[in-house]
């Protein structure tokens, strides 16, 4: 079943302006529960404006983002917020984890934030921490990780939520080709296992090609790819 849906998404920057730029020209995309889509673009293509859109953190200039099924732009601005922070979920090419906590820690707070009970945010934090293999390293801070176990506990933290949508933005794009293998590995398994919607834009054709399916974004649309 259909988690998100975009269609006909146009995103002008600039409108009436010199540097006035068309990036998103009618993107539709139908993202189901459990399938990873990889996203490939080249730089500037305006990959990371369809992420900020799928995510409700940009609104587009005409089109529909439905998330479960909910038309997004007829939601007042706080439910949106609200939709964003429990149905999807952000990755980057840099972790982003806050330097003071521990891992477990940097999983626990977003379910705090969330309203969960600390009892239970921690017991979901060793869960994602096992599933993705990191769970020995639930009490370091991300400076005595490595680079695959930082952005591996980043992957936990986006899911602390259980969010239907993940939304990474090159999110191996840092890392070694052998460690990025793994953490593309643990990324698939949280997919498999949860039935988890991931939208992945990646430059790495090799991990591309082992998703569902790989999305070309060119010219301001999207065609299989
Ligand atoms: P990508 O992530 O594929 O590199 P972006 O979505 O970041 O692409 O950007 C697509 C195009 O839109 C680029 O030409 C960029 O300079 C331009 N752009 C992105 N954000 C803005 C903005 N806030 N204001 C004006 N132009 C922008
Ligand atoms: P807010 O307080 O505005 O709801 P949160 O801190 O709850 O923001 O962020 C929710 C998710 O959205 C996080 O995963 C965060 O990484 C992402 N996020 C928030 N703002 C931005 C932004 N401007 N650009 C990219 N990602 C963002």
């Amino acid at each position: 079943d259909a988690v998100l849906e975009l269609s006909g998404i146009e995103k002008v920057y600039n409108r009436g302006e010199p540097g006035e730029i068309n990036v998103l020209r009618g993107v539709d995309l139908t993202l189901n529960a459990g399938e990873a889509v990889a996203l490939v673009a080249p730089s500037g293509a305006g990959k990371s404006t369809l992420l900020h859109i799928a995510g409700l953190l940009d609104l587009p200039d005409s089109g529909a983002v439905k998330i479960g099924g909910e038309a997004m732009q007829d939601l007042p601005d706080r439910r949106r917020t609200a939709v964003r922070r429990a149905d999807v979920g952000f990755v980057y090419q840099f972790h982003h984890l806050l330097p003071e906590f521990s891992a477990e820690e940097n999983i626990v707070l977003p379910q705090l934030a969330n309203g969960v009970a600390r009892g239970a945010a921690k017991d979901r934090a060793r869960d994602l921490l096992a599933t993705v293999g990191v769970a020995d390293r639930a009490g370091h801070r991300p400076a005595a990780l490595s680079g695959g176990e930082q952005q591996r506990v980043a992957f936990c933290r986006a899911l602390a939520n259980a969010p239907r949508v993940l939304l990474a933005d090159e999110p191996t794009g840092n890392l070694d080709p052998e460690t990025s293998d793994r953490v593309f590995g643990a990324l698939m398994d949280l997919v498999r296992k949860t039935g988890l919607a991931a939208l992945v834009a990646t430059h790495n054709m090799e991990l591309a090609a082992r998703m569902d399916r790989v999305l070309r974004l060119d010219g301001g649309r999207l065609r299989a790819g």
